[in-house]
């Protein structure tokens, strides 16, 4: 008689640490990741991406205060750490050895094709190998952990693809079944959080709402939302309205009614929106704010949480490079 252990759905996640996390991160990845994580229905991995920041943040203060601070989000936000392994990419050197590996399979052109890359590329040409070379090192982030499913924001859905490619020019290239193609895991109504100026909400573009800055920081960000110069008794559009958009990410589907037809009627101006919207911010941070404040000011505790977490995930990396190490001929 043969038993077969029961195995777990493999999570993979990871957020560059490259500055303040903001509502975009929250609701295109976080509150998944946390939901998924904390149904106990999956092995979890969850990371802070620090390599994945060198491509930017040269402040190495700044790397590790942004690499902090995610580490405490995710944990004021309610990730139950005896369900997910909260991590920082670089305890596990094995995602960059992977992505070494990798770099043999995977050609220049087709990573010219990338999203990401032309879009740097078309501000600045002087792109680094790091930032040209990031879904490769992505697709290792995933691979190394034999991740099923990986949640990302719109944003990051080539970058799935690409790692599935990936997955697949190891398995031909070496002959084997070694990797498993991972899904993406996009939640529709969240495809892409806007920022205060209407593009994307990122971190490297400033245009936030931070998760846990202080009170005037998020004050000054709601109410900088750019608006048209409609006056409060006009009729408005909620569909093309900033404040619209990131408001009703917070409430149900009847409230989110509620706030068309404000914004449909007329009668509601964009002052009184914001500040409806700041109420609604404040309200969500209450009681993760000080949680959050909490291990900022017991980094130790936290530095403990990122080590152990870091030790699980890397016997876990081990396992997979060892295979790798064999099936490749670096095993001698
Ligand atoms: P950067 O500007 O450095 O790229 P970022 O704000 O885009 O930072 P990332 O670390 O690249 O954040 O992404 C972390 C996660 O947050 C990813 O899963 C990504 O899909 C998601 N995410 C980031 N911005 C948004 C957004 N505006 N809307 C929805 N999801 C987002
Ligand atoms: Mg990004």
């Amino acid at each position: 008689m043969v038993y077969y252990k029961a195995m777990k759905k493999v999570l993979v996640s990871g957020i560059q640490a490259t500055g303040k996390l903001h509502f975009g991160n929250y609701f295109g990845a976080m509150k998944q990741n946390i939901e998924l994580a904390n149904s106990g229905e999956y092995e979890s991995y969850i990371f802070v991406a620090d390599y994945h920041a060198l491509t930017t943040v040269k402040d190495k203060d700044a790397l590790k205060q942004s690499a902090l601070e995610i580490a405490a989000a995710y944990i004021a936000c309610g990730l139950d750490l005896t369900k997910a392994t909260l991590f920082r990419q670089s305890s596990v050197p094995e995602h960059t050895e992977l992505a070494t590996v990798f770099n043999n399979v995977v050609t220049m052109p087709y990573l010219m094709r990338a999203h990401a890359f032309k879009d740097h590329e078309a501000k600045d040409k002087e792109v680094n190998v790091g930032l040209f070379d990031y879904p490769v090192l992505m697709a290792a982030d995933i691979l190394i952990y034999q991740a099923d499913v990986v949640p990302v924001g719109q944003d990051q859905k080539q970058h799935i693809e690409y790692a599935r490619d990936i997955a697949g020019f190891y398995n031909r290239a070496w002959n084997v079944e070694q990797f498993k193609l991972p899904k993406e895991h996009i939640m529709d109504a969240v495809a892409t959080v806007p920022g205060v100026d209407g593009a994307k909400m990122s971190k490297s573009k400033g245009n936030v709402i931070s998760l846990f800055g202080t009170d005037e920081e998020v004050k000054k960000s709601v109410m900088g939302i750019v608006t048209d110069s409609k006056a409060p008794e006009e009729k408005k559009d909620p569909d093309t309205n900033n404040v619209y958009n990131i408001h009703k990410l917070f409430l149900t589907d009847e409230e989110v009614q509620a706030l068309r037809a404000k914004f449909e009627d007329g009668g509601y101006g964009y002052k009184q929106a914001k500040d409806d919207l700041l109420a609604t911010i404040m309200k969500w941070r209450e009681g993760k704010k000080e949680v959050f404040d909490d291990l900022m000011n017991n980094q130790d505790k936290l530095r403990a949480i990122l080590v152990d977490g870091g030790a699980r995930a890397q016997s876990k990396a081990r396992e997979t490079i060892a295979q790798v190490r064999q099936q490749i001929g670096l095993k001698m």
